[in-house]
C-alpha cells in the first residue's frame, strides 16, 4: 500500500525517501500488504469452491514474492523450465503447478515431470507428440490440458491479446475434440483438463465468460463421448487500474465463472499475473537533471527502458509522481532515462513539481517490469525491496558491474 504521509510517499510505514537512502535508486518497491491483499481477493472469491489460484510468475518472479503466495496456499503457472526451478528454490509446492507455452523442450518436460507438476498446458498436436515420447522414456504418465484457443477478442492492445484465430497460441478450437480423443487413446498420457488464456490487461471481463462458455461446451461434449476432465483453467488477464481504468470487479467475475460452471464437477484454476502484483509495486527514481528546452522539459531520470520497457513497448501509462509532494504546480516534463533510443521514456507531459536531485515514484511498476528488465547500456539491474510494515527487506541485490561480463572471455 503506497500513500502520502505528512507530503511524503511512504511503502507502508517507511518512507520512500528513506528507502532511496538505504538501498540507493533505481530500486522497485512493493508492499507485502497489498500483495497479500491482492491474492487474498483471489482467494475469497473462490471461498467454498473447488478452486485454485495458480499465480502466472512471469509477471514477477522475485523469490520472496513466490515465497509469500506460496504459503498463503497459491499454486503458479509457468512458462520455462526455470521459472519451475524458481517455484522450487522458494519452497512451493510442484503439485500445483501448471506448466504453459508454445515451445517447451523436452529437457523441460523431462524436469517437470520428474517434478511431479500438476499439468502440462499443451498447445499444439507436435507437443503432444513429443511430450508422450518424454513419459514414455520415463516410465511416467504425464497429466494434460489442452490450451484451447477459444477465438474470442480480448479487446485489449493487439500485442497483448492472445485469444484470437490468428495468434500463435493455443489448439484451433475446431481441432480440440479430435485432439482430446488421440490423448486419451496415448498410455503416456493421462487426460486432466482444459485451459485457455485470451489476453492480458483485460478491462472486463465479459470476453472471459464468452470463452468459458466455448470452453463448457467442449467439456460437455467430451463428457458425452465418456472424456471426462477434472478441472477448467481460465487463465488470467485481468487488468488493473494504471492511470482512469476501471479493472474487472475479481469477486463479480469470480461469481460469474462459478454460475456458469453450475452443477458440474469440475474444479476451477485461475492465472492471475498482473492483477496480483501489478499494482503491488513502483519503481523509484532519482532525478539526474532537468532539462528546459523550446518544444519540451525533460526531466532526466536514473531509472530508463531497461528497468521499465512497457511505455515503449506497449506505449503503456504509468503515473509518476513526486515522492516529495510540495503542494505548488510545477512544468509539464517528459521523464526520461540515459539510454541512448528515443524509445526510452517512462512517461510524457507529465506535471511536475520538482528539482534536480528529486525522487520520482513511478507507479503500477510490480508486473511485467523488473522480470521483463536487461542490461542494456551495460545498466546493472536495480535492487528490489519488500516493505512491511516499519520493516523493509532487500530481496534482490542491485546487480555489480562486474557481473554484467563475469561470463565473457577475451580472446586468447
Ligand atoms: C501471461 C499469462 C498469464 C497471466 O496474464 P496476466 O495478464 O498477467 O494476468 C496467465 N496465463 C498464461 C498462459 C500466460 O501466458
Amino acid at each position: 500500500m503506497f500513500e502520502f504521509r505528512n507530503g511524503s510517499l511512504h511503502a507502508e510505514s517507511v518512507p520512500l525517501e528513506a528507502v532511496a537512502r538505504e538501498f540507493g535508486t533505481p530500486c522497485y518497491v512493493y508492499s507485502r500488504a497489498a500483495l497479500a491483499a491482492a491474492l487474498a481477493q483471489f482467494q475469497s472469491a473462490c471461498g467454498g469452491h473447488d478452486a485454485l489460484v495458480c499465480y502466472a510468475m512471469k509477471a514477477n518472479s522475485n523469490l520472496a514474492i513466490l515465497d509469500l503466495f506460496a504459503r498463503t496456499g497459491a499454486g503458479f503457472d509457468i512458462v520455462s523450465g526455470g521459472e519451475l526451478a524458481r517455484v522450487i528454490a522458494a519452497g512451493g509446492d510442484p503439485g500445483k503447478v501448471i506448466f504453459s507455452g508454445v515451445g517447451k523442450s523436452a529437457a523441460e518436460m523431462r524436469y517437470a515431470l520428474k517434478s511431479g507438476i500438476l499439468c502440462f498446458n499443451v498447445e499444439s498436436a507436435a507437443e503432444l507428440t513429443r511430450l508422450a515420447a518424454v513419459a514414455g522414456e520415463m516410465g511416467r504418465r504425464a497429466p494434460v490440458s489442452f490450451r484451447v484457443n477459444p477465438d474470442v477478442d480480448a479487446r485489449t492492445h493487439p500485442y497483448i491479446s492472445t485469444g484470437l484465430k490468428e495468434n500463435k497460441f493455443g489448439v484451433e478450437f475446431g481441432a480440440a475434440l479430435e485432439l482430446y480423443r488421440a490423448a486419451t487413446r496415448m498410455p503416456q498420457i493421462e487426460v486432466v483438463g482444459i485451459d485457455c488464456h485470451i489476453g492480458s490487461s483485460l478491462i472486463e471481463y465479459a470476453p472471459l465468460l464468452e470463452a468459458l462458455d466455448k470452453m463448457l461446451g467442449l467439456v460437455d461434449a467430451l463428457a458425452a463421448e465418456g472424456i471426462r476432465l477434472r478441472h477448467l483453467d481460465l487463465g488470467g488477464g485481468l487488468g488493473i487500474r494504471y492511470r482512469d481504468e476501471s479493472p474487472p470487479d475479481v469477486a463479480a467475475y469470480i461469481r460469474g465463472v462459478f454460475a456458469r460452471v453450475g452443477g458440474r464437477k469440475l474444479k476451477l484454476l485461475f492465472e492471475p499475473g498482473r492483477s496480483l502484483v501489478g499494482n503491488a509495486g513502483l519503481l523509484l527514481t532519482r532525478i539526474e537533471y532537468l532539462k528546459p528546452g523550446a518544444a519540451r522539459n525533460f526531466a532526466v531520470v536514473d531509472a530508463a527502458m531497461n528497468d521499465l520497457i512497457r511505455p515503449a513497448l506497449y506505449e503503456a501509462w504509468h503515473n509518476i509522481v513526486a515522492v516529495r509532494n510540495s503542494g505548488v504546480s510545477g512544468a509539464v516534463y517528459d521523464v526520461v532515462g540515459p539510454v541512448c533510443e528515443s524509445a526510452d521514456f517512462l512517461g510524457k507531459e507529465r506535471e511536475l513539481a520538482v528539482s534536480e536531485g528529486d525522487l520520482l515514484a513511478v507507479m503500477s511498476a510490480g508486473a511485467y517490469a523488473m522480470c521483463m528488465s536487461s542490461n542494456y547500456n551495460s545498466r546493472p539491474r536495480a535492487a528490489e525491496v519488500m516493505v512491511d510494515g516499519e520493516k523493509t527487506h532487500l530481496i534482490r541485490e542491485r546487480e555489480r558491474t562486474e557481473s554484467l561480463f563475469a561470463l565473457e572471455h577475451l580472446l586468447l
